[in-house]
């Protein structure tokens, strides 16, 4: 995080070594403690940014409280969370409380330790184990670290069965979730970017070529059989460029290692963040060849004149209609007064006359509309 300090985050598993803390139903409490300790660190790291985190203990050891006081003094903590679990001399007592010092308190510690609860009651709401609340006590460690400081008390070990989900693996990592989510939240940790969670390509080579792109994957695998080569896209557009990846691997610093590798041996190499949607599964396609130009132009068919028939109904006999008339004149010229004398114009036109009886259909060549026009002009 560029512009803010990162905070510092104290983590104290209780007791350790020589000194097992509580003792009951085969729990010594400085195991338990320690395991949600490590499970917290880890849930920080993966999943928050903007932290360093001080672990008082990583192992089982012990160290005092004094050099606790001593140790929080070098690191000047924002926030110093000590981790126990309970006892006491009735096995029916359980839950789960969180502490702060019985007098006065370090900045924010009142807000921090509510936000902390709150985070870890929810879960314990889902196990059972009751919700005894906040307290304050003058716990030493409490007392002593200066810096704003809670002391979580997770169950009971006293309570056989609290006990058995103290050593819970699945349990630990519940509680252990909560807390780091807690803390996070008290100190408004930014939450980690998915890309840093990403898992590594380590790049070998750039090509514009599949087909270069799959040579240079040949030569990778001859070089050693821990590569695991495959062919992605850096780009598809405008003209694609294909990236050679010598592997994918989740931890950075074996992706370095594996860079450092490649780049002894003469390749470019780097490493981006994986992009599984970007891999080449098939041979791409060449682009679509544009159609070749035809030999010689495909001589266009003689266009049709449309035959456009048009019936047309005349009775025998009678007087034609105004229409047939200029239809006529339009053909001929003529105004024609009868089918008797239309019958040989039609003829001489090569217009198929077909029917009988009380009408005749005259099959026009032309469009209907060109007569009109014509016979419009011959006005
Ligand atoms: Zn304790």
């Amino acid at each position: 995080m560029s512009g803010t300090k990162a905070k510092v985050i104290m983590l104290g598993a209780g007791h350790g070594g020589s000194d097992a803390g509580a003792t009951a139903n085969g729990v010594q409490e400085k195991v338990p403690n320690l395991a949600v300790v490590l499970k917290t660190e880890k849930y920080l790291e993966d999943n928050f940014t903007g932290h360093k985190i001080v672990l008082v203990r990583d192992t089982d050891k012990y160290v005092s409280l004094p050099a606790r006081r001593d140790m929080a003094l070098r690191v000047n903590p924002d926030l110093y969370v000590s981790f126990h679990f309970d006892y006491s001399s009735n096995s029916n007592v359980g839950g789960f409380w969180t502490f702060l010092h019985d007098g006065p308190l370090y900045g924010e510690t009142k807000e921090y330790r509510k936000t902390i609860h709150k985070s870890i009651a929810g879960y314990m709401q889902t196990i059972d184990v009751q919700d005894r609340g906040i307290r304050r006590h003058n716990h030493h460690i409490t007392r002593m670290i200066p810096a704003p400081t809670v002391l979580i008390e997770y169950m009971f070990i006293s309570n056989p069965r609290e006990a058995q989900l103290s050593m819970n693996t699945q349990v630990q990592d519940q509680l252990a979730k909560h807390t780091a989510i807690g803390i996070a939240r008290a100190l408004k940790l930014p939450k980690k970017e998915q890309a840093e969670k990403k898992s590594h390509w380590v790049v070998a080579a750039k090509h514009s070529e599949y087909d270069a792109a799959v040579e240079a994957m040949a030569e990778l695998k001859r070089m050693s059989p821990s590569i695991e080569p495959f062919v992605a896209y850096e780009r598809k557009e405008p003209s694609p460029i294909f990236l050679v990846v010598a592997r994918e691997l989740d931890r950075l610093d074996h992706a370095n290692a594996l860079k450092n590798w490649l780049r002894d041996r003469g390749f470019a190499a780097s490493i981006i963040p994986a992009d599984p949607g970007a891999i080449v599964e098939d041979k791409p396609k060449p682009p679509e060849p544009a159609p070749p130009p035809p030999d010689k132009p495909e001589p266009e068919p003689p266009r049709k004149k449309p035959e456009v028939i048009r019936p047309i109904g005349v009775m025998i006999g009678e007087r034609m209609t105004d229409h047939e008339a200029w239809l006529l004149k339009g053909l001929r010229g003529n105004k024609v007064g009868s089918l008797g004398r239309l019958y040989p114009i039609l003829k001489d036109l090569g217009i198929k006359v077909t029917g009988h009886g009380d009408y005749v259909r005259i099959h026009l060549p032309v469009d209907f509309q060109t007569l009109r026009e014509q016979s419009e002009e011959d006005k």
